[in-house]
């Protein structure tokens, strides 16, 4: 089973919890907001999107469970 993490960056307010979960993953940036590392924008939405496994689906879904902006979903992949 695949899944993708969705990021919504422009929600972003920077409050950093997803970087104190999972620095793996998140970085604050210069500007302030989050970077999902090696995420690629989808054209379409402005999101930036990242396929995870299983190992990490639980982790990145308390991250995006931790969000106060809501802007991290975890989605199952087709
Ligand atoms: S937890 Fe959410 S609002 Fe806070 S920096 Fe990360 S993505 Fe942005």
């Amino acid at each position: 089973m695949k899944y993708r993490i969705v990021y919504n960056k422009k929600e972003c307010i920077g409050a950093a919890e997803c970087e104190a979960l999972s620095p793996d993953f998140w970085k604050i940036a210069s500007n302030g907001k989050a970077d999902l590392k090696s995420a690629v924008q989808n054209p379409k939405t402005g999101n930036f999107e990242l396929e995870i496994d299983e190992a990490q689906f639980k982790k990145q879904q308390s991250v995006a469970g931790s969000c106060p902006s809501g802007c991290i979903k975890v989605e199952k992949v087709q």
